[in-house]
């Protein structure tokens, strides 16, 4: 059965459409309740529940959440409860580290004010207010097709198909997709989201802007020995295990019950297609500073995500008729301070204050150049302009010379107003960055110890992955013989050692007299991080969403 075969798909009609339950899409539901009662809001999120795709640090500015629920800490339920104590910064070697003064780190990197907690718990505290408010949320729901008028405005999206199996072909199972249709949808699908990839390429929004920039972000949640339980405590590092010349660093973080969370970035403009970053967490981990917290503790939970790190420079415009992104589908992290939960809540509050003014209005379906024009002029383009040069000073100059000068230019930016670099471009897309493999230098990695350091698969069960196994796979290679000639034969097959679920495998088959090497896509593994959609080197893999609620069940990540 082709696609015109198959049934029509029910719609439903809402004021606003927002797609994704991260801290962006609840903030915007929430606040167009908030200014009007009775407009109809939904949020589709693919998770199987609100919170099980959410992947964060966390160190949490409030000040979003202050401005959405003045009274949150009042509350008995309120979910961040452990204030940062404690702020390290460390310059790590193989051996030691050097601790930074904390009088060296500009004002905006002081961590004082900020909560230490789960993003994904905060997600679940939000959906509940939200719910409470009358808006409608529908978790195991994929937003997978962009609706359009004849205009060519958004008009809404439509939720996957349940129940087509491998072969494209609707099972016992099948259910059509439906259409939820929308005066304003909002797009907060985080970094790298698949419809806010769509809607960038059709309506042009990154022209003049830089190229989008990531980090991959892996995480672990621990039950620490309560004798090494420092509440509060958050520690940075940059250095080992990494090269000068590929970005990336640290975080440590103790929250409430006896857990931290332990976590490791690196940048995806990496130019050694041989660097595992699985690998460079699990071996970070052996660090004497980080080992001596983790030992005599229990690993509970694994997981990755990639992390927007191109800042104001490369956030494209957020506004086309019909719509706007919003939070990290937009990219407004602040690199440095490496957070993004914040901007994610002011950004959906301010694209809800423009939406709910124009529903007022009468208007549908226009451009919301409100938007626009105030997160550049507010506190998201404040925050991300005294740290624009931060991310290509680092990859231009390496880690120490580039930190040096980011900090230099921090400092300038705040007591000054002033930079002396201008405004940096960021240079070339991340798929572009890796060198062949001929030019580069094998990686070997030290074993796992099952005590600080794990192997990838024991990993991934520990990020409770599920996807139904007869569906398509939603890893769309584009040319596999680009993929044999290019990623496996140029780049010795990165996607291996880049994917951090193990999802990719060049495997020997038998093929005629001899063997070949096929490409393997252990679907069911991903962990819907999207660093495939964004590394590979010839742009030839397309993530698209899985059947509704497939994917990770993170507890409080
Ligand atoms: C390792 C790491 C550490 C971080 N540390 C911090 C930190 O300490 N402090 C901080 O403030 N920020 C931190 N950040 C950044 C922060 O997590 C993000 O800025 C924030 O999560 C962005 O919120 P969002 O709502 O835009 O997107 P997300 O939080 O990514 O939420 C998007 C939601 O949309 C859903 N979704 C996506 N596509 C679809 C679709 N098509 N259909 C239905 N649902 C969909 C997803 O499942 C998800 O639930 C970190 C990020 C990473 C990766
Ligand atoms: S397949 Fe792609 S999106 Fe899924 S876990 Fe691997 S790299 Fe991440």
């Amino acid at each position: 059965m082709d696609a015109a075969e198959l049934p029509e798909r029910e719609g439903m009609d809402y004021d606003v459409v927002v797609v994704g339950a991260g801290p962006a899409g609840l903030a915007a539901a929430i606040r167009l309740k908030q200014l009007d009662e009775n407009l109809t809001v939904v949020v589709v999120e693919k998770g199987s529940e609100v919170g099980a795709h959410i992947l964060s640090g966390a160190v949490i500015d409030p000040i979003g959440l202050d401005r959405l629920f003045p009274d949150w800490r009042e509350a008995p339920d309120a979910p961040l409860k452990t204030p940062v104590t404690e702020d390290r910064f460390y310059l790590l070697g193989p051996a030691g580290g050097l601790r930074l003064p904390n009088g060296l780190m500009p004002p905006l990197m002081n961590n004082h004010g900020n909560y230490v907690g789960s993003l994904g718990n905060v997600c679940r505290w939000l959906a509940g207010k939200a719910e409470a408010l009358g808006i409608e949320i529908y978790p195991g729901f994929a937003a997978a097709e962009l609706l359009f008028d004849g205009n060519g405005a958004v008009t809404g999206v439509a939720t996957g198909d349940m129940g087509i199996g491998r072969d494209g072909k609707p099972g016992p199972n099948f259910a059509r997709g439906m259409e939820l249709r929308g005066k304003y949808t909002l797009f907060a699908e985080g970094a790298r989201g698949s419809l806010s990839k769509q809607l960038i390429a059709r309506f042009k929004l990154d022209k003049g802007r830089e190229p989008p920039k990531f980090g991959l972000g892996l995480k672990e949640l621990w039950q620490l020995d309560p004798a090494k339980h420092k509440p509060g405590l958050v520690q940075h590092s940059f250095g080992w295990p990494l090269s000068s010349d590929t970005g990336g660093g640290s975080f440590l973080y103790h929250l409430e019950d006896g857990q931290a969370v332990v976590g490791f970035v690196v940048h995806l403009n990496y130019s050694n297609p041989y660097l595992s970053p699985f690998e460079e967490f699990q071996r970070f981990k052996t660090h004497p500073l980080i080992r001596e917290q983790l030992e005599g503790g229990k690993r509970l939970s694994y997981g990755a995500r990639a992390i927007t790190e191109g800042g104001f420079q490369s956030v494209p415009r957020t506004v086309f008729p019909g719509g706007a992104l919003i939070g990290c589908a937009a990219g407004f992290v602040n690199v440095p301070r490496i957070k993004g939960s914040h901007n994610a809540v002011l950004s959906g509050m301010l694209a809800a204050e423009e939406a709910a003014a124009a529903l007022a209005a009468g208007r549908a379906q226009d451009v919301l150049e409100g938007y626009e024009a105030g997160w550049r002029t507010g506190a998201i383009g404040a925050d991300l302009w005294k740290v624009r040069n931060v991310k290509p000073l680092w990859s231009k100059f390496g880690t120490y010379v580039g930190i040096a000068l980011g900090g230099f230019d921090m400092w300038a930016n705040t007591l000054l107003k002033w930079s002396p670099f201008g405004t940096l471009g960021h240079g070339k897309p991340d798929s572009d960055t890796l060198k062949p493999a001929k030019d580069s230098r094998k990686i070997a990695y030290p074993k796992p110890d099952g005590v600080v350091s794990f192997d990838r698969l024991s990993s991934v069960f520990l990020s409770n992955t599920n996807h139904e196994e007869d569906q398509p796979i939603h890893l769309k290679v584009k040319d596999m013989e680009l993929q044999k000639r290019s990623e496996h034969d140029i780049y010795a097959g990165p996607s291996n050692r880049y994917c951090p679920a193990g999802v990719y495998e060049w495997v020997e088959k038998a093929e005629g007299a001899g063997t070949d090497e096929v490409f393997v896509i252990n679907a069911q593994n991903c962990v819907h991080c999207k660093t495939c959609d964004i590394k590979d080197p010839n742009r030839n893999i397309t993530w698209v969403t899985p059947e509704g609620g497939g994917g990770p069940n993170y507890p409080n990540m």
